[in-house]
């Protein structure tokens, strides 16, 4: 399995994951043509890309998924709900011509050679999701924009190689920082998303000892650091006695993260 986080964060998503030369892209909240220009910089090809899938409807996942579809003439695949709100706040032809196929919630299904299965999430979203997604050898598990993780959550990713999981932001610096106060309570709550702590908890619960590897996603510019984020995270590993075991990685808004490729 490839894994490469193209971009993360408030102001645009897109991850690939494949194998073999074959992938998808879950969310492309970029430019279609920053999209490629990133595949391109992590030695990725755009080619390979045979589908998108849509974690949720927020501008920041779903900017770039009409322009991209169009261009590489590759189906997108999302929730129903998600889909519906999308067409209600894009502007008319940004989703125009797009071969979309619906996918349900804990249903599995395939794409690119790879076995996807969504997972609910708790998000201020029309139906947003996680994903496991497997390639036959590794099993990537994913989720950001959650405002808690449910036990349906933490079932869908367990047991699996690579993580990928929101750590949005450091409590303290949310709290003490810039944003009125609505907003800092709408991140804190079940609908918004996991701080650094939540996602170290989260760590602890679904450690074992087949993960290889751990990406933290989805931070906040404002209310944290990479290196807040990635201390806390290792300091869960750490505590458990794995920090030598688990590749830790943090992906970043500005450039594409290093390229993750696992084995069985
Ligand atoms: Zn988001
Ligand atoms: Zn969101």
């Amino acid at each position: 399995m490839e894994f490469c986080a193209l971009a993360s964060g408030s102001k645009g998503n897109s991850i690939y994951v494949g194998a073999e030369g074959r992938g998808v892209l879950v969310d492309a909240g970029l430019p279609g043509r920053e999209i490629e220009r990133r595949l391109w910089a992590a030695e990725l090809d755009p080619v390979g890309v045979e589908a998108v899938v849509v974690t949720h409807e927020h501008r920041d996942h779903i900017a770039g998924v009409g322009v991209w579809a169009r261009r590489f003439g590759v189906p997108v695949y999302a929730a129903r709900a998600a889909w519906d709100a999308a067409r209600a706040f894009l502007p008319p032809p940004t989703l125009r011509g797009v071969d979309v196929r619906f996918f349900e919630p804990d249903r599995s299904f395939a794409a690119a050679g790879l076995e996807l299965t969504p997972v609910s999430t708790s998000h201020d979203a029309a139906d947003s999701v996680g994903f496991r997604i497997s390639d036959g050898n590794a099993v990537l598990g994913f989720a950001t924009d959650l405002g808690f993780a449910s036990h349906l959550v933490r079932e869908g990713l367990r047991g699996v190689t690579l993580l990928y999981l929101e750590s949005n932001h450091d409590e303290d610096l949310l709290i003490n920082g810039p944003y009125p106060w609505p907003l800092k309570q709408r991140i804190r709550s079940r609908h918004g998303h996991l701080s650094n702590a939540d996602c170290a908890g989260l760590v602890s619960d679904l450690l074992h000892s087949g993960l290889k590897a751990l990406v933290l996603g989805h931070l906040s510019e404002t209310n944290n650091t990479p290196r807040l984020a990635y201390d806390c995270a290792r300091e869960a590993l750490a505590r458990h006695g794995a920090a030598g075991d688990v590749a830790l990685l943090v992906a970043r808004q500005d450039r594409p993260g290093t390229v993750v490729r696992l084995g069985g």
